[in-house]
């Protein structure tokens, strides 16, 4: 009797000897063999049926913060101000300078994001990257698709740029045609009011025009809800701000220099100007500290 218990004990430590085995088998990604590799696959649809309950929903546009990192204290991040992409003046920043500092963000793992996802990294403290700028070329010239447009798309980079909707048919401007390449290409457009007129010098109804006749253009040719506004030369009166938000605009950037958070307020945010002929040791000290 006392043989029998004993063998049964040790076919049972045998059987849970096989089915250890099998688990950490499981953490290995790389079966040498086929049939390896089918024991591994097997045992991870079982694991991942188990852990994942049938009614939870993978990430999706519903919530595209679900998979975002969390952070301890408000988030700030750098909101990069470009122009015009030439040789020229101290507002005009050099095809090739520019290519280089797009390609050292790409080198150094920075998340370029769209306003969209500006908006809710400061809406929810989370964000979708260790590093992330938000890159804007604001007067909406011509050269950000002749120059830009290619740079964006050979490094796989977002932008934005504050087109000023009045100025559509001016030579040196981007036409509607361009505009709707650049988003298709991933380069969102938001809006730097009709005239680009300082909005502290207008009344209320005058600033109520230039902020909702912008969106409204763009809204309409390209299909979109522009959520973004940049003041032209960074000038806000005291109502700028709410009549902004009255328009339908959810976030806006201005002229002062330093990082973005929620703080100083979702319509009046910090930039990051980026002059020409920087070292690559000061972009990236300005990118950190603003
Ligand atoms: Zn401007």
């Amino acid at each position: 009797m006392k043989k029998i218990y004993l063998k049964m004990g040790f076919i049972v430590l045998t059987l849970l000897l096989i089915l250890t085995g099998c688990q950490a088998n499981h953490g290995a990604k790389t079966g040498s063999t086929n049939s390896q590799a089918a024991v591994t696959n097997t045992s991870e649809t079982s694991v991942t049926n188990k852990s994942v309950p049938p009614t939870e929903t993978p990430a999706t546009a519903a919530d595209p913060t679900k998979n975002w990192l969390p952070a301890v204290g408000p988030i700030s991040f750098p909101v990069l101000m470009y122009h015009s992409l030439a040789v020229g003046n101290s507002l005009m920043m050099p095809p090739d300078q520019f290519k280089q500092q797009l390609q050292w963000l790409k080198d150094n793992d920075y998340y370029t994001l769209t306003p969209e996802e500006a908006y809710l990294v400061l809406t929810t403290n989370k964000k979708p990257a260790d590093k992330i700028v938000w890159i804007t070329l604001d007067d909406g010239y011509r050269n950000n698709y002749e120059v830009g447009l290619p740079i964006f798309s050979e490094l796989g980079i977002n932008a934005t740029i504050f087109d000023i909707t009045g100025y559509q048919a001016n030579p040196n401007s981007l036409d509607l045609d361009q505009l709707k390449t650049l988003k298709t290409n991933n380069i969102a457009i938001q809006s730097h009011t009709v005239s680009h007129h300082e909005l502290d010098q207008l009344d209320d109804a005058t600033q109520t025009r230039e902020l909702v006749d912008s969106k409204q253009n763009l809204d309409s040719n390209l299909q979109q809800d522009t959520i973004a506004i940049s003041f032209p030369v960074g000038k806000m009166g005291p109502n700028t701000a709410g009549l902004a938000q009255q328009a339908g605009y959810k976030l806006g950037v201005t002229t002062h220099e330093g990082l973005a958070n929620s703080g100083e307020g979702l319509l009046s945010l910090n930039r990051v100007r980026i002059n020409p002929n920087i070292s690559l040791q000061d972009y990236q000290n300005l990118l950190e500290h603003g």
